[in-house]
């Protein structure tokens, strides 16, 4: 079957987060977003542990589901056009900070279990390594090395996936405290590592672009903190339900089981070129040597992005790929481009009633970003909509014959967010209208 899995969510034990990440609005928003296997997240955490013991009971092998009398409570809360049956599958982040080769590392990491008694032995053991019930995502003195060998020794069926490779601060690749190949981290296990998450600001092409990299499949992720960011990127698989058959897909990279990814545009991930947000510096990577890697307003260094780090460790020019690679479709949330074709705040009342009205009737976000046709669309949303959206769906015509009709709204000096109709000619959707 095809399932639209999201598999590296938090919950709300983990820092910043928002408080309503509970199993039941888990549930809820994996409907209206179109998910059917969302990670439980944080299942290093015991308060969490006890939380997924109590509400949630066993599905198909490795998966859960909502137990009936807590789905009932909140069935009333999900648009009609949106019910389907949602799966749990185990699965947590770990922040890894640790010396190795004479410099500080800090690795986050996705661990995921089989089964509750796994998840149990798991918490066993990393209490003795550190404390696991300050945060959701623990902060441990560990190698990733080191928590991978402990999550197989404790059952092989165990799987690890490196988080959002390439972010400056937290991860394997990371300018600032990682590694330069998947090898320097993980040494002598790096054979169980099969899969990589790309993040929110990289895209499968620019992954390709390091011959390093070719042999894992490459996993998208939502990482989010609110359950209304559910599903931003995802993983698409065409398997039976069954913890083992999604992570055989991801292991095979089998192009009829492993269907590849949705995508965040990178340019508006948080750290996708250098700079630094307090100071209002944003710049490229050329900017950046240009100027030494010092920002003018502090002086210090700046951070350096995920565009330039790909740079430094490509070996294959732009538009350069490997023999094997998975579709990916890139996507701007629902609510995002209401808010620019009405020129008003994410969190709008327009927005907000506009979004609701699209989603009953046109069914799931995801359903309605991916498959609607322009007639539904423009039928429930208007014309301008229609065309938006259906710029996508045809994101891999010939350029040229495609139209996007959307209203700037640049933020010249924030980091995180840059105008989305050069975001789109950047992408090769000619034509872009701006009204
Ligand atoms: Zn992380
Ligand atoms: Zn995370
Ligand atoms: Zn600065």
């Amino acid at each position: 079957m095809q399932i639209v899995a999201d598999l590296h969510i938090h919950s709300h034990y983990s820092r910043a987060t928002s408080k309503d990440l509970t199993l039941e609005h888990l549930w809820k928003w994996a409907q209206i977003k179109g998910v059917t296997v969302v990670a439980t997240g944080d299942i290093a955490h015991p308060g969490w542990f006890a939380e997924i013991q109590e509400k949630l009971e066993t599905a198909e092998p490795g998966l859960f589901r909502l137990k009936a009398e807590l789905a009932a409570k909140m069935a009333e809360e999900v648009p009609p056009t949106c019910r389907s049956e949602v799966r749990f599958l185990l699965g947590g982040e770990v922040s890894n900070i640790y010396k190795r080769h004479g410099k500080t590392r800090k690795v986050h990491n996705l661990i995921f279990a089989p089964d509750l008694e796994t998840v149990a032995r798991i918490q066993t053991r990393l209490e003795r390594i550190g404390n696991i019930r300050a945060d959701g995502r623990p902060i441990l003195g560990l190698d990733s090395r080191d928590l991978l060998e402990l999550v197989l020794e404790i059952d092989p069926r165990c799987h690890f996936i490196p988080a959002h490779i390439w972010t400056p601060w937290f991860a394997m690749l990371g300018s600032m405290s990682g590694f330069d190949s998947v090898e320097e981290c993980f040494g002598d296990l790096t054979p169980y590592i099969f899969a990589l998450e790309t993040g929110l600001s990289s895209d499968p092409p620019m992954n390709w672009r390091v011959s390093n990299l070719d042999r894992y499949t490459l996993v998208s992720n939502s990482d989010a903190h609110s359950p209304q960011k559910l599903a931003r990127e995802a993983t698409l698989f065409d398997c039976e339900l069954s913890y083992d058959a999604l992570f055989a897909a991801m292991k095979s990279g089998d192009p009829a089981t492993f269907k590849g990814t949705i995508e965040f545009f990178p340019e508006e991930g948080k750290y996708h070129v250098d700079g630094h947000r307090k100071c209002g510096v944003r710049w490229h990577p050329q900017t950046t040597l240009a100027h030494g890697g010092v920002c003018p307003v502090c002086g210090k260094e700046v951070t350096v992005g995920v565009l330039h780090r790909v740079e430094r460790l490509a070996d294959r020019p732009e538009g350069g790929r490997p023999a094997r690679t998975h579709p990916y479709l890139s996507l701007v949330p629902l609510p995002e481009l209401l808010a620019e074709l009405y020129e008003t705040g994410e969190n709008s009342r327009r927005v907000q009633q506009e979004y609701w009205k699209l989603l009953g009737k046109l069914g799931p976000e995801l359903t309605i970003l991916r498959e609607a046709s322009l007639e539904a669309i423009a039928a429930a949303g208007g014309e301008a909509l229609a065309q938006g959206i259906v710029a996508w769906h045809k994101e891999l015509a010939p350029a040229g014959d495609t139209t996007c009709v959307f209203r700037d709204s640049a933020f010249a000096d924030d980091v995180a967010k840059t105008n989305l109709a050069a975001i789109l000619e950047q992408h090769g959707i000619a034509n872009v209208r701006s009204l």
